[in-house]
């Protein structure tokens, strides 16, 4: 049975930590610090550092963690990650933990962006396949496109959307209400929103994450797993009328759309 837990760091990141009682694994660890913590508290040891894409607030813990534990650390093939690490892309698969990640290529966010998918987790809930997807999809939203295109990161969380609907997303931010304010603008007919956020709500107030969430809760309220709805269509045009018609273009103007959207 493995334990998965969300560490909270800087304002608001998760460190994602999954462990067996005995050994552990993180991903993404912008800080060291609350993975120490955490190590220590449950008298675990860190085994396994997956990373999904450089920026400073995934990478910034990695060498002080395999300083401190000895930690073989993963990340992707084509990015900027401190040596000495085993480069993966898709189709590699990863061990640890007694269970097999599967890498899944997402750029967009960055251009080297990976996934990594576990498809029987074997955790407290029983069976669930795990997703860390780093900052490719949020709840209720998706990462900014800093390296890539809006075709690239459409393509990149059509590839997750495939996966199975009881996947639980390890997302690495916490911007769940803020996601779902610019979602009920673009979809104010989707019931479905207003329960989801409703629950969430009530998780934040009790100072607990909204996450993980699962990939069919996603696929009822991310408005950019929902860019070839048709009230999802029509939201993006009356934004962008100008803008291109294509599904990547109907993508690019629901991005920018959130970029501006206060
Ligand atoms: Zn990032
Ligand atoms: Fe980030």
């Amino acid at each position: 049975m493995k334990k998965l837990l969300a560490l909270p760091a800087f304002s608001d990141n998760y460190l994602w930590l999954l462990h067996n009682g005995q050994h552990a694994l993180v991903v993404d660890p912008g800080d060291a610090q609350p993975v120490l913590a955490a190590l220590q508290a449950h008298g675990v040891q860190l085994q396994t550092i997956l990373v999904t894409h450089h920026h400073p607030d995934h990478i910034g813990g990695v060498d002080e963690l395999r300083q401190a534990t000895g930690a073989a650390v993963y990340g992707p093939a084509r990015e900027r990650i401190p040596e000495p690490l085993t480069r993966l892309a898709q189709g590699h698969t990863v061990h640890a933990l007694g269970l097999e990640f599967s890498v899944i290529d997402v750029p967009g966010h960055t251009a080297g962006h990976i996934a990594y998918y576990c498809a029987d987790a074997n955790t407290d809930e029983q069976g669930s396949p795990l997703l860390f997807c780093g900052d490719t999809l949020f709840s209720a939203g998706c990462g900014r496109l800093f390296e890539g295109t809006p075709a690239q990161m459409l393509a990149s969380l059509d590839a997750l959307a495939a996966l199975p609907g009881h996947t639980r997303v390890c997302c690495t931010h916490e911007y769940t209400l803020s996601n779902l304010k610019f979602a009920r603008a673009v979809e104010p007919g989707n019931a479905a929103l207003f329960d989801y956020q409703a629950r969430c709500q009530a998780l934040r107030a009790a100072d607990l994450p909204t996450l993980p969430s699962t990939l069919a809760q996603e696929l009822q309220i991310n408005p950019f797993l929902r860019s070839r709805q048709a009230d999802v269509i029509a939201a993006a045009v009356a934004h962008n009328p100008s803008g291109p018609r294509d599904e990547a273009g109907i993508f690019a103007s629901l991005r920018e759309w959130k970029n501006n959207y206060r």
